[in-house]
Parts: structure tokens; sequence; C-alpha cells
């Protein structure tokens, strides 16, 4: 335990970028290997744009990283959070900690984009992909980039989290997200034991079929019990999902990077009404 905090507690930039490259490599041979969906795209554009967005979601949070330390610092050295109110032990600190910073830093926030219109408006651009995979993990406009910031920031005041647990929170996040975005077909015996405790590509595939109320469900990124604690988790057969997002399904709008960064300052667009629910 102690290698582990002290390893996250001095993880360096290129630690940290190494886990995000290695992590998409990782996914991205395996899906290559094991497809769930086989139909064929332009993957080396389309992971083009996905790593654009991929390397704005990295500069913001490396531009805002010392707002995330200082935080950090400044509630371990105050005695102030729910961490350092409650117990100085690190497996604890470990366990709940991992747990709070995924409700508030990553569930919270996630729930929020659906339901809040504006901020909505930056997060189409994740939905508007029609073949997920590894790469839609972090294609996210950088205003939502910031958003997701500012909850973090928050996340990281209310659990009282010292440095080692917020880097070894982002580390798994990262991870995380790479794998349940990923185009694996991974097998019942697997997956539902899994989804228990992580959220796994089969549970999250369903979060960007491209009409509600599925894109409404299954928000978790490291754990699914908020979804299921929250009423929002649902199970799916994945081979009738259809990727993207119901008001933005023309290509030419969703498959350039400079279209996709005006969406948020283009118009509000309603969802399309169903003449008959599809049932999934
Ligand atoms: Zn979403």
């Amino acid at each position: 335990m102690e290698v582990l905090i002290e390893y996250f507690s001095n993880i360096t930039s290129g630690h940290r970028s190494a886990i995000l490259v290695g992590g998409l490599t990782i996914f991205f041979l395996i899906e290559n290997a094991l497809p769930l969906f086989t139909n064929s795209y332009n993957k080396w554009k389309h992971s083009g744009l996905n790593l654009f967005f991929t390397l704005t979601t990295i500069l913001v949070n490396f531009l805002m990283a010392f707002i995330l330390v200082g935080a950090s610092d400044w509630v371990v050295a105050n005695g102030i959070g729910l961490l350092q109110m409650t117990s100085t032990n690190v497996y604890y600190h470990l366990i709940i900690g991992l747990l709070a910073l995924d409700l508030i830093g990553a569930w919270l926030p996630h729930w929020t984009a659906h339901h809040v219109k504006w901020i909505w408006q930056f997060h189409l651009i994740h939905h508007t992909d029609q073949h997920v995979d590894t790469t839609t993990a972090n294609r996210h406009h950088p205003g939502e980039s910031v958003v997701r910031f500012a909850f973090t920031t928050i996340a990281i005041l209310i659990v009282g989290a010292p440095m080692w647990l917020v880097f070894l929170y982002q580390a798994l996040s990262v991870v995380l997200t790479q794998f349940n975005h990923s185009n694996v077909k991974i097998p019942e015996w697997l997956d539902n034991p899994l989804s228990f405790i992580i959220c796994t590509p089969n549970m999250h595939r369903v979060h960007h079929h491209y009409r509600q109320p599925y894109s409404d469900t299954n928000y978790g990124n490291i754990f699914s019990f908020w979804d299921r604690m929250f009423g929002t988790y649902i199970k799916v057969d994945n081979s009738k999902l259809k990727y993207g997002v119901d008001t933005y399904m023309d290509a030419a709008e969703t498959q350039n990077v400079g279209s996709l960064l005006k969406i948020p300052f283009a118009g509000y667009r309603n969802h399309i009404e169903y003449d008959h629910e599809e049932k999934l």
C-alpha cells in the first residue's frame, strides 16, 4: 500500500500520459481482434477525430492540474472533507475515497450533462459518435472538459482527497472509460459478474444508443453501483443498438473538428418524438 501511495503521490506527467496511451493501445488491439460490431468505417479518420478531442481533454486537464493539487493540499493541511474528518486509515481512504470521487466527480456531472441544457450542448459531442470504440472514451468538447474539471475539484473538497488518491482515481477513471467504450465482444459469463462492481462495455454501450430514454441510462464510469442505486440502470441486448444522437445523425455535422467545436453554440435541438417507442 505504501508503494502505491508513494507512486501516485509523485507520479509524473509522463507516467500519467503513458497510462492513457497504454490503455488506449491495449483496448484498440483487443477490439480489433475481438470486435462486437464489425461494420466497416474509416477507423483511421474516426480515430484521428477522437484523438484530437482526447488531446484537448489532456490539455485542459494539464493546464488546470495546479488547481487540483492546491485543493487537495488545502483539505489535507486543514483537515477538511469526509476522509480527513473521519479516519486516517489508508485502506478506508482508498475504498471510500474512490467511491465518493467516482460518484461526485464522474457520475454526477454525467447525469447533470444529460439534464441541464447548456451542459448537454457540450456533452453532445461525445454522443455524436456513430461508431463507439475505445477512442470515443475521451471525445469531449474542451468546454465539457472544463465542466468535468470543476466537478472533480468540488469532489476533492467534499471528499478531502489526498493527492495520491486523486491521481490514482484519475488513472483508474481513464482506463475504465477506455474499457467500457471499447468495441470488444465480451461473453456474458464474464461481463455479468464484473458489471456488479464496475461499468463494463456491455453495460455502458446502451448509453450511446441514438434515442431517449436509452441514452439517459447507465451514466457510470468506474463503479456500477450508482446507476443501480439511483434507478438509471438498464440491461439490453447490445446487438440491437444504433449509436449516435437523434438530433445529430447527419455525418456532415459530426465528422469534422470545426463543426463539432461549434455545436454547443448552435441552438438547442429538441429530441425527436417517437411515433411509437422502440423497445430494445
Ligand atoms: Zn452521456
